[in-house]
């Protein structure tokens, strides 16, 4: 398996490779770059089809966390590990506690959180062993709640506030009172996305695979349940992307009404091109990684102090961000997703001087 010419290396500092027997462990680490920081990113445990499959995850998805922390302007490179095996099947206390001590050898140059497959809880059984977890530390969350370290609620207030920008800079308007949204997936974001937006006074359009969902956003916020395959194509002001990735493609771009997308799903642009049928669609496009920053901002503070007014106040600087995307957008022509990258990349890599 080769990494240096893997379609999805992207000049990555270190990928490396972890392998017990005794506890069937398989696991991957790659660190991005972490020219401002220690790599920090979610531990996933999937039940890959292959070890290729593994590889193309975990080297994807820690470049985009150099891109997202870069962006939000935190001292944080980008990194992420992968667990080959199916967490229901395969995940034993045994096989945690090993990867905790593989984290720990790293010295710190990686930090995990929790991601798909894995939670709060194995992340403390890491920590038996390794220093270099995060998001695991009992605080008081932004809501004023009780928090196990859960970055939902921050990420849910993150896509709110990069909401209200985008519909600033679409519609000129600093409220939401009766402006029509959907939301694809009312789960641990979208739901409460949903609470933000009907305090906001929006009217909200929902869909989600797990009815009982459904019926929480109907029954308790008012909103109006949709059938899953018309969410996209909604006649609509807003559309909030809270479920899956690459939802954004030549078929639903072509259908979608709505003038702004503003959701928190990772990799909502099924390839970079979509970004300029977006905008030549006359569609403003909040990118994914800068909008829903929240939930990494939080974990950042876990690190270096927590306080739900400093984390906030860090939140809401994602609604300057994307007005500058936007601006940038309109002043150049070129689409929000390509301006986002860039600004990423204004932040995170170094000059090299000879
Ligand atoms: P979640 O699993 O709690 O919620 C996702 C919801 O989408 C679920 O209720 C699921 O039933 C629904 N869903 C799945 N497929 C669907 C479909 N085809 N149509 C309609 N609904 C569907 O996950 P989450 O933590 O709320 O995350 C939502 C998205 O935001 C994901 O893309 C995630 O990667 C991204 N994200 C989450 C965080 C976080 O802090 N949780 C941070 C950054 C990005």
């Amino acid at each position: 398996m080769s990494v240096f010419s893997h379609p999805e290396f992207d000049l990555h500092e270190q990928v490396n490779f972890f392998h017990d027997e005794a506890t069937g462990l398989k696991a991957i680490v790659a660190i991005h770059n972490s020219n401002r920081g220690p790599a920090l990113g979610g531990c996933r445990m999937w039940n890959y089809a292959n070890d290729e499959d593994a590889l193309t995850d975990a080297l994807r998805l820690s470049k985009g966390m150099t891109y997202k922390s870069a962006l939000a302007n935190l001292d944080l490179g980008g990194g992420k590990s992968v667990i080959i095996g199916d967490p229901r099947q395969h995940k034993t206390e045994a096989l945690l506690e090993m990867m905790g001590r593989c984290l720990e050898s790293l010295s710190g140059r990686y930090i995990a959180a929790e991601d798909s497959g894995t939670s709060v809880a194995d992340l403390k059984v890491m920590g038996r062993h390794t220093q270099y977890v995060a998001g695991i530390t009992e605080h008081t969350g932004i809501d004023g709640q009780p928090s196990n370290g859960d970055p939902s609620p921050a990420t849910a207030y993150g896509t709110f506030i990069g909401l209200k920008a985008a519909v600033k800079h679409r519609f000129g308007r600093d409220d939401l009172n009766g402006l029509s949204v959907a939301i694809q997936g009312v789960g641990n974001v979208g739901y409460r996305l949903a609470e933000h937006l009907r305090a906001a006074g929006a009217k909200l359009y929902v869909t989600d695979i797990h009815q009982d969902q459904v019926d929480k956003a109907v029954n308790l916020l008012g909103a109006t349940a949709v059938h899953a395959d018309e969410i996209l194509s909604l006649d609509v002001d807003v559309l909030a992307p809270c479920a899956l990735g690459a939802i954004l493609n030549d078929n639903s771009i072509a259908a979608i009404k709505a003038t702004v997308i503003a959701g928190a799903a990772n990799n909502q642009l099924a390839s970079a091109r979509h970004d300029m049928m977006l905008k030549q669609r006359g569609i403003l496009y909040a990118p994914d990684f800068a909008i829903n920053a929240g939930g990494i901002i939080d974990i950042f503070y876990d690190r270096v102090g927590h306080s739900p007014e400093k984390v906030s106040r860090h939140i809401e600087t994602i609604a300057e961000t994307l007005d500058e995307i936007f601006r940038r957008s309109d002043a150049t022509g070129t689409p929000c997703g390509m301006i986002a990258n860039t600004l990423a990349e204004e932040h995170f890599l170094k000059k090299i001087t000879v």
